[in-house]
């Protein structure tokens, strides 16, 4: 009888270039998939309908993946550390095998569920799969993890990096008597996440699954890619990948992005182009670089990094707070990205910057209700880059720059100079001038007319006033 391996699936989900569930095909052709609805993450109070939404068309698509390969995804919806060792051992599963994750929550669970495997006898080995390059791997002379994004990136960019892995073909399912059995220990029909309690009608930026994320991929690559120097900025344009949430549910594998970024070195023609790309590959490391600073200093998912920021007397208003949230600030730009983030989950790269410089800086607001309401929201919601963002703009974070306010004016005035963003995401304001639309300025009379909100604060006095703030906590 072969060997029959279970293999966990978590943040992979997918059967191509998956370095763990390789790795156990190589073991035996009988290596069933398992998920784990876990009720710890699902009833917490940040997460977002988006991205259950997103991740449960992913689980559709990797069980069609499974079935076409000879084999089977089973779903659990129970505690895993309950849940997978007693599935392993119910049907006699030579090993378990899983991919390895950064965050406390998953690396704290991951040891419980070892445990109780090996209590029963039952082999794990687990695999670095969502990264290039795994933690540990980048060091400084000293041995010691980075903490400045710059020279983490100038080390890693050097490091080799592997190849995609081998697919899940020709595998073997589980037998008829196994397939009963199962249903016993709690192995259930894929439910959608509207049986889960989470409801998203509208459309996902990116479509779940496999598929549509290599249809991304190669469609970026073509085109986008090559610009995406001079592009990324500009909230209007199309000229980013829209592959966060693939890459946080691992849609699609980290090697097969890189080769896709080699293949579009290889064929480009000119300095410039090469620099588009290489600008890209450089965010690629912005989200390994926020993946090891959380596995090497996991308190930053707690709190802030700079003690500065320990006791900080922030405001904390909530009226402030819920304007900010609904995008009714009176500050265009601020108000046109929390609209965008409402109805699509997904929220442009330079606009995330701006809404948290201003929570932060002109509201001060605590940038943990900020990180908190982006998870309940973002399709692509990931503890470390989220984290990583927020205490980023709010300067509490490892970034060496001290203090870091963006005028929301003249970033709307840089970013979005024809008020095209503003315009689509508040067609309230569609008929005003463009200079009045991205400077702000909006007289009363226009506010009351289009159903607008004057300013809830005044920049430059916040401004002032936070930085009185921070030179006081700073000593
Ligand atoms: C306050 C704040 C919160 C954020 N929260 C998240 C989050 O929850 N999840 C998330 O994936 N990204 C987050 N980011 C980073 C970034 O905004 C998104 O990754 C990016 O907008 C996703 O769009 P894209 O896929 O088109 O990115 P692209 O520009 O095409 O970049 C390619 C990939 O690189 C990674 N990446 C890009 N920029 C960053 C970055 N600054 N930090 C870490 N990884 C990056 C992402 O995986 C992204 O898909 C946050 C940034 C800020 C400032």
């Amino acid at each position: 009888m072969t060997d029959l391996i279970l293999f966990w699936h978590r943040r992979d989900l997918r059967i191509s270039d998956n370095i763990g569930l390789a790795a156990a095909c190589q073991k035996s052709q009988k290596v069933i998939g398992v998920f784990c609805l876990d009720p710890d993450i699902l009833e917490r109070d940040d997460i977002a309908p988006a991205r259950v939404t997103y991740m449960m068309g992913c689980l559709q698509e990797l069980q069609q993946r499974y079935a076409e390969a000879g084999s089977q995804l089973l779903i659990l919806h129970q505690n895993p550390s309950q849940g997978i060792p007693t599935l392993a051992d119910t049907l006699n599963a030579k090993a378990v095998v899983w991919n390895r994750d950064v965050e406390p929550y998953a690396r704290t669970r991951d040891r419980t569920v070892q445990d109780a495997l090996e209590e029963k006898g039952i082999a794990v080995e687990s695999f670095w799969d969502q990264l290039l390059h795994a933690p540990g791997e980048i060091r400084t002379n000293s041995g010691n993890p980075y903490k400045v994004y710059t020279p983490f990136w100038k080390n890693w960019k050097d490091q080799a990096k592997a190849a995609p892995a081998e697919s899940l073909k020709n595998g073997e399912g589980l037998t008829e008597t196994e397939q009963d059995v199962v249903k016993k220990v709690g192995v259930m029909e894929l439910p959608t996440a509207k049986e889960l309690g989470f409801t998203w009608d509208n459309s996902l930026m990116l479509e779940p699954g496999e598929k549509a994320a290599k249809q991304r991929l190669e469609e970026f690559c073509d085109r986008a890619i090559d610009d995406y120097q001079h592009q990324r900025n500009l909230p209007a344009i199309d000229g980013t990948s829209r592959l966060s949430a693939a890459l946080k549910f691992g849609a699609i594998g980290i090697r097969t992005v890189w080769q896709a970024t080699q293949t579009a070195i290889e064929r480009s023609r000119s300095d410039e182009t090469r620099d588009g790309i290489q600008t890209w590959q450089q965010e690629l490391a912005w989200r390994e670089f926020y993946q090891h600073a959380l596995y090497f200093f996991p308190e930053l998912a707690s709190g802030p990094y700079r003690d500065t920021f320990e006791n900080f007397p922030w405001d904390n208003n909530q009226t402030l707070f819920q304007a900010w949230c609904e995008g009714r600030t009176g500050y265009p730009i601020v108000d046109a990205a929390m609209r965008q983030l409402n109805q699509t989950g997904w929220m442009h790269n330079r606009c995330r910057m701006i809404v948290a410089s201003f929570l932060t800086k002109d509201l001060i607001i605590n940038w943990q209700w900020g990180e908190t309401y982006f998870m309940q929201k973002l399709y692509d919601g990931d503890l470390a880059a989220n984290n990583g963002g927020w205490q980023w703009s709010a300067s509490s974070g490892m970034d060496p720059k001290p203090l870091r306010i963006f005028n929301p004016a003249s970033q709307a005035q840089k970013y979005d100079p024809d008020g095209e963003y503003i315009r689509q995401w508040l067609p309230e304001l569609s008929s005003l001038d463009t200079k009045d639309l991205v400077t702000g300025k909006i007289s009363s009379d226009e506010c009351s007319s289009c159903g607008y909100p004057e300013p809830i604060v005044d920049h430059k006095k916040r401004q002032k006033e936070f930085k009185q703030r921070y030179q006081q906590q700073k000593g």
